[in-house]
């Protein structure tokens, strides 16, 4: 038979599947002796059964009865009984945190009779009626669905009546009047009555704790954290313990470090006569947690033993609520606390330093996400006043400029040079080239999916959504902080993505210290020392080699100081463009052999020299350098600018300059419907004469000149796009003749590797072919990701992807994670069958995902050799791909 319920005693932390986090918690304290109020869990099998069929489990409550039985039993008193009765709180708690997401019911048991009990028996009268009023409350708004606001008034309305600020300046009377008329706004809501019955009580809340899964707010938390719809919570029914009996009483709450640093010491909050989560409420000023030294050092001294217990068995960082009853001591909840990138490396740290978790531990309990964070540069806040308002810190970053109301007017703007910060209600598609116009984006609706942040992410735009103090009043173009201070558009604001704040003027800028470390090797002292040890134990059990996208010399000596083996992509497009540009169009222009040949041996000495500048950066590590892969009419003029030149030369009845004609000619002939499917990468080495041939001459002349100077160059040549065998196999005979031809000319053999991209799935299906003409593989999974879905990936972005995001197709972009279900089948069909054609393949990846935290534990689980990506996000990628070897799963408790 099922079981429904389990007892405190019953349980442990690793039932937390079953008991959610905060019972099987609670459990776990039992176990270890800490003073918690007895009680039982309901399941979350039994929330899942509730949710699924509308109707809770056969013998559910006949559980929850013997339970309660028990637990009556062991306080000696009943369940609302009329004389000193017991009370229970009925709190929700899902597997994963989810904090103030879903509902928590206390006091249940009060009626008209049990509070002249509960009055009695505490021989404070006031006491109890302030726990019914609680309870009306609480059991109104959470069960029986009445709008929180309106009690709010009431209690406001009462107050000013009484002419006092602070609840606990109402008296008993007072109290008892709310009560009945909180009663009465039910009722007239409800047309039902606050039920008097404790047992109905009990199992409504149960019930309502159990629907409060799928409340609005609690699916939409889900979605941001990406946690499953289906889990369910559990219920918590425990047995009340009393913070609000006076000044000898109160409730807090704890953490055993500091949250924001992971500093040792003692951090939280205490406010005395108060019940349940007054303290985090705001309702009255808390006291730091170190005056309850003074107030009660002896409840002060328990908790602190208590921490140092609880920190030590989880190892961890733990946030804790706790009561003390009339100088008696309750913890009440524990979990491993949410922290910052910065906290969860320190934590790490001290924690090895201690001896309490091992090295392996440590490194999986940081994250590359976090990591990223630390690299960004920061506003220097210690001289800036207080921030003008805070919302959710979306897409991280430093951001300043002058506050603009709307899409046009930051472009106008922009287009001066001047910097702008968008400052919407919400973004929308329409919005998106003020975006892109502007430093970062502000909004005063909207979470991490909305329009704004799905965009600005991708665009590394700095994003802060959802700020919603602030009011936007866009008819007289300026919009008033929570506090009422007026920022008029043209002010200059400063936006800090990864705080979530905004600050009135511009913030200065500093390199991050993590960055000065990696940019200069400065000794790393503090955060920076705790991450340089985490990428240490990393870099010693990775499998993963990590490689740089890099095409320059600059960001090839980068990407070498943040710990690259090597550049998996150098793209050479950029070695086209600039003064090379007419160059590139007297080729396309040739008319005959003489003509393109005079244009290539032109462009040869400039690529020679690129190349040899990467390779001296990247001096003993090998450099991938692809072919030409865009289409060639992005190298030449915009067609309408042409034509527009064109026609105003006839139209003053002038004669047009000739190479604009032929120039409109060949952009014409060139023009394709859908540039991305055209003729570009392997297609244009193959129909463009001597393109192929002049580029494998520079890397090869290069190569030889490195040799010469000393230098240990490991040039290999990748071809983009190849869909066939075919195609590889025509490039390879021309990049040997080459490279033969360059030996013989200089007298010592070149070699260089020759292989492809696989970023077309039909490249990934027909592999082992492919894998007969190619030395290593390296999937492009930007390309793979739009040819898999068949989307362009400028073209969807902004246009339905936050809509996608919100439909639930996909909880993160394929574009940020690689898509494993679909994208990554044909990784691994490649990587099997390229290998089982040649067992000594290299293969790596060299798209964005590279870089990514999750794609990275895709790829090592995937057999791949290398990962590249920007200079930048080398770090992350070592300490992923360290992570993905000695963790399953995503172990990153960065909050
Ligand atoms: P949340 O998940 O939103 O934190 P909780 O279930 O933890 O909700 O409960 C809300 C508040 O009520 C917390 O401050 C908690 O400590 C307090 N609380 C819950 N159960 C009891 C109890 N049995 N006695 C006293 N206070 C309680
Ligand atoms: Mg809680
Ligand atoms: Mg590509």
């Amino acid at each position: 038979m099922v079981r429904y319920v389990y007892d405190f005693a019953e349980g442990g932390r690793e039932l937390d599947g079953l008991l959610g986090g905060k019972g099987a918690n609670l459990a776990e304290m039992t176990r270890l002796g800490l003073p918690v109020p007895p009680g039982f869990v309901i399941t979350t099998e039994a929330c899942r059964a509730f949710l699924a069929t509308g109707a809770e489990p056969d013998g559910m409550f006949r559980d929850v009865s013997e339970h309660l039985s028990a637990l009556e039993e062991g306080a000696r008193r009943r369940l609302g009984h009329p004389d000193d009765p017991l009370l229970v709180s009925v709190r929700s708690g899902a597997r994963f945190s989810m904090p103030g997401m879903m509902e928590t019911v206390l006091d249940i048991g009060l009626n008209d009779a049990s509070v002249l009990g509960l009055a009695e028996a505490s021989g404070n009268e006031r006491f109890a009626w302030d726990s019914y009023r609680r309870l009306v409350q609480m059991f109104g708004s959470t069960v029986m669905s009445v709008d929180t606001a309106l009690f709010e008034r009431a209690l406001t309305t009462l107050k000013e009546d009484r002419g006092v600020r602070d609840d606990v300046h109402l008296g008993t009377e007072d109290l008892a009047e709310l009560v009945e008329a909180y009663r009465r706004l039910i009722h007239d809501e409800t047309g039902e009555g606050f039920p008097q019955s404790p047992a109905e009580q009990l199992r409504r809340a149960i019930l309502a704790v159990f629907r409060s899964w799928n409340g609005e707010r609690a699916r939409l938390y889900r979605r941001r954290e990406h946690i499953p719809d289906d889990l369910g919570t559990a219920v918590t029914v425990q047995r009340m313990v009393y913070g609000n009996l006076g000044s000898d009483s109160g409730s807090g709450v704890a953490f055993t470090r500091d949250p924001a640093t992971g500093r040792p010491g003692l951090y939280g909050d205490y406010l005395p006569d108060a019940q349940g989560e007054d303290v985090v409420a705001g309702i009255r000023n808390t006291v730091p947690l170190t005056d309850l030294q003074h107030l009660d050092p002896r409840s002060y001294r328990q908790l602190l033993e208590h921490m140092r217990t609880l920190e030590r068995h989880y190892r961890d960082l733990c946030d804790i609520e706790f009561t003390i009853e009339r100088g008696t001591l309750w913890i009440l909840q524990t979990r491993v606390g949410k922290r910052t990138a910065e906290a969860a490396f320190a934590i790490a740290a001290e924690l090895t330093d201690e001896g309490l978790i091992t090295q392996d531990e440590a490194l999986a309990r940081v994250g590359g996400d976090g990591l990223a964070r630390l690299m960004f540069p920061r506003f220097d806040t210690s001289a800036t006043p207080d921030a003008l308002a805070h919302g959710i810190p979306a897409s991280p970053g430093a951001a300043v400029g002058a506050a603009v109301l709307d899409s046009a007017e930051a472009v106008r703007r922009a287009a001066e040079g001047r910097q702008v910060i968008l400052v919407r209600q919400e973004t929308t598609p329409d919005d998106l080239p003020g975006m892109i116009a502007a430093q970062a984006v502000l909004t005063s609706r909207g979470g991490k999916t909305s329009h704004a942040a799905v965009v600005a992410r991708g665009m590394g735009k700095v994003c802060v959504c959802g700020a919603e103090e602030l009011t936007l009043d866009t008819g007289h173009r300026r919009f008033t902080t929570g506090d009422g201070t007026v920022v008029e558009e043209g002010a200059v604001i400063s936006v800090d993505g990864s705080a979530g704040a905004v600050y009135a003027g511009a913030v200065p800028l500093v390199d991050s210290p993590l960055m000065r470390h990696l940019e200069t090797g400065e000794q790393p002292a503090g955060t920076v020392r705790d991450v340089a040890r985490a990428l240490e134990r990393a870099d010693g059990v990775r499998r993963l080699e990590v490689r740089a996208n890099a095409d320059t010399p600059e960001d090839a000596a980068r990407a070498r100081r943040f710990g690259a083996q090597g550049i998996g992509l150098c793209r050479t497009e950029h070695m086209f463009l600039g003064d090379r540009r007419k160059l590139v169009e007297e080729m396309i222009l040739a008319r005959t052999d003489r003509e393109r040949e005079h244009a290539l041996d032109t462009l040869l000495p400039l690529q020679r020299q690129d190349f040899a500048g990467i390779l001296e950066a990247m001096d003993g590590l090998p450099v991938t350098i692809r072919l030409l892969d865009p289409p060639l009419h992005e190298f030449l003029p915009d067609r309408t600018d042409l034509a527009v030149r064109i026609a105003a030369a006839e139209a003053h009845g002038e004669q047009p300059d000739p190479h604009d004609t032929r120039l409109l000619d060949a952009v014409g002939r060139m023009h394709e419907a859908n540039p991305m499917l055209g003729l570009r990468g392997v297609r244009l080495g193959l129909v463009v004469p001597g393109l192929v041939a002049m580029q494998v001459r520079a890397v090869a002349e290069a190569v030889v000149e490195r040799t010469r100077a000393g230098g240990d160059p490991h040039a290999e040549i990748m071809v983009p796009l190849v869909g066939d065998v075919t195609e590889i196999r025509l490039v390879r005979g021309e990049v040997e003749g080459v490279l033969a031809a360059v030996g013989e000319e200089y007298g010592a053999p070149v070699r260089c590797p020759v292989g492809t991209m696989i970023e077309l799935p039909r490249a990934a299906l027909t592999a082992g072919r492919i894998a007969e003409e190619a030395d290593f593989f390296s999937f492009g999974t930007n390309d793979l990701t739009q040819t898999t879905w068949g989307f362009s990936r400028d073209d969807v972005e902004s246009a339905f992807f936050s809509a996608y995001l919100d439909k639930g197709v996909f909880d993160t972009s394929p574009f940020e994670t690689l898509d494993r279900s679909g994208v990554g089948r044909l990784v691994g069909i490649a990587v099997a069958e390229g290998r089982a054609t040649r067992p000594d393949l290299k293969i790596g990846v060299c798209g964005e995902h590279g870089g990514d935290p999750e794609s990275v534990h895709f790829f090592h689980a995937a057999g791949l050799d290398y990962v590249s990506c920007s200079p930048f996000r080398v770090p992350v990628a070592r300490l992923e791909a360290g992570r993905a070897a000695i963790v399953t799963g995503d172990g990153d408790t960065t909050a």
